[in-house]
């Protein structure tokens, strides 16, 4: 009970940052002291017990407005719950409430949400990096425990690189995506982000596991943290191109050389590969992206759900005027860019090119992660940058999932650590990703490289 009024407490003094759009206040103290009663009877106490959880307003919660920072969905309420939220709750979690995001999670910056930008934690004239923004800085600003984001191209590493947390995105369909509002359905993944690796491999072993409502799930069971087998010397891939990129900031190279050194001096290997296909990762995920987005986001058409334009006066001007007024204008530049690429005449040259490339990418990820543990990579080529610096230019913005997109386009699991800071203080993020469905061993591997910098 005191621990939820002293997270509630954090929330009002960091009302500026703008990382919640609703506290569910009352409730959260009502769990508390229903888990202390729990406490008091002898009854047996969940793994997560009492853990504080804030969800990103994409994931459905049943009773909740979900909105994904998105005028379109105002005063809708899940009808159900997400799995993934389900088995936390199920494990004696208390949610405190729902955070700030890009709209439908497209974004790096936090800046596309409906309800404003939100503030990043170590500095506030900053962005705190996005889709997964609110969740990130709230979790940076010790207002809950630990938060679930949601990650299609970077949404959950790229902001907890920007505010020195720990962000994990799993391999695809090792979590249900059931009550995640779908962005892009073949990317998207639920993941934990917190402070310190061993929460984010708890939170992935209650989450992970099949369900029934999500057909794309893998079929292997839930993560087994006990089950990791690493070898005392590891072998690390690292792309060239992502230490002599023109786009990195000379002190993301510097620590990351630095990184590689001081692994090399403990007897790790460290094996350089080329990657022509980087320059292609980008333009990839964003003509697959968009094409699923502009099928997914069909159903918000001012008929079933949230937001209809009284303006409105037959079915052609409800669809019409409920999607210009509901949606912002990085949704809408993403609809058209996607059903552009969907389109019969356009098909051929973006849609089913980006697949091949996608299989590709694929491919070339699986043979470089057959011949070492890890691919060792910087999180984003920059510290997190001022608002409003990117905003007007979205090249510039997509630009800045640079390194993320492939561990989505690929399905491997990756995550983002918080292991340096630059000489301004600023957090940088770097990022391992392994083979699919051996989060395990991506967890012990991390928790290898944290420990290099306590
Ligand atoms: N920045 C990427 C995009 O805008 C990633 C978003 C995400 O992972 N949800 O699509």
């Amino acid at each position: 009970m005191q621990l939820v009024q002293s997270y509630l407490d954090k929330i009002e003094t960091h009302i500026e940052l703008n990382a919640f759009l609703e506290v569910w206040k009352d409730e959260a103290l009502e769990k508390a002291s229903e888990l202390d009663q729990k406490i008091t009877n002898g009854e047996s106490l969940g793994k997560l017990f009492g853990v504080v959880v804030a969800i990103k307003d994409n994931l459905a919660y049943e009773g909740h407005k979900v909105s994904n920072s998105s005028k379109i969905l105002e005063g809708f309420e899940s009808l159900y719950t997400a799995t993934a939220v389900q088995r936390l709750l199920d494990q004696d979690a208390i949610i405190i409430g729902r955070t700030n995001c890009d709209e439908f999670a497209m974004g790096a910056s936090n800046e596309n949400s409906a309800f404003g930008s939100v503030k990043n934690a170590v500095n506030p004239d900053l962005v705190p990096g996005g889709s997964s923004g609110g969740s990130a800085v709230a979790v940076a600003a010790n207002m809950c425990h630990v938060a679930l984001g949601s990650d299609t191209g970077g949404s959950i590493r790229q902001p907890a690189a920007f505010n020195g947390i720990v962000g994990l995105k799993p391999t695809y369909g090792r979590i249900s995506r059931w009550g995640l509002l779908a962005y892009a359905s073949s990317f998207d993944q639920i993941g934990p982000m917190t402070h310190s690796v061993e929460d984010a491999a708890l939170l992935t072993q209650i989450m992970s596991g099949a369900d029934g409502q999500d057909a794309s799930m893998n079929q292997i069971g839930p993560l087994e943290i006990e089950k990791s087998s690493i070898k005392e010397k590891l072998t690390f891939s690292v792309m060239r191109e992502a230490i002599d990129n023109p786009s990195l900031d000379p002190e993301v190279v510097s620590n990351f050389k630095a990184l590689l050194s001081k692994l090399e001096s403990q007897g790790h290997t460290i094996r350089y590969f080329d990657f022509p296909l980087l320059d292609s990762m980008v333009p990839t995920y964003y003509v697959l992206t968009t094409a699923e987005a502009s099928s997914n986001l069909s159903r918000y058409s001012g008929m079933m759900y949230g937001y209809r334009s009284e303006n409105a006066t037959d079915l052609e001007s409800t669809y019409t005027l409920s999607r210009t007024e509901g949606f912002g204008t990085e949704v809408k530049r993403r609809i058209m860019l996607g059903t552009f690429v969907l389109s019969s005449d356009q098909y051929d040259a973006y849609y089913e090119k980006a697949q091949k490339v996608r299989r590709v990418i694929q491919n070339e990820t699986r043979k470089i992660l057959e011949n070492s543990d890890a691919i060792l990579i910087p999180t984003t080529s920059t510290a997190a940058f001022k608002l409003g610096e990117k905003s007007k230019d979205p090249i510039a913005m997509y630009l800045a999932d640079l390194f993320t997109v492939q561990a989505n386009l690929a399905g491997n699991p990756a995550i983002s650590l918080p292991l340096y800071k630059n000489l301004e203080g600023l957090p940088l993020g770097v990022q391992l990703l392994t083979k699919e469905n051996t989060e395990n061993d991506l967890f012990s591997i991390s928790q290898k490289l944290m420990d290099f910098y306590v």
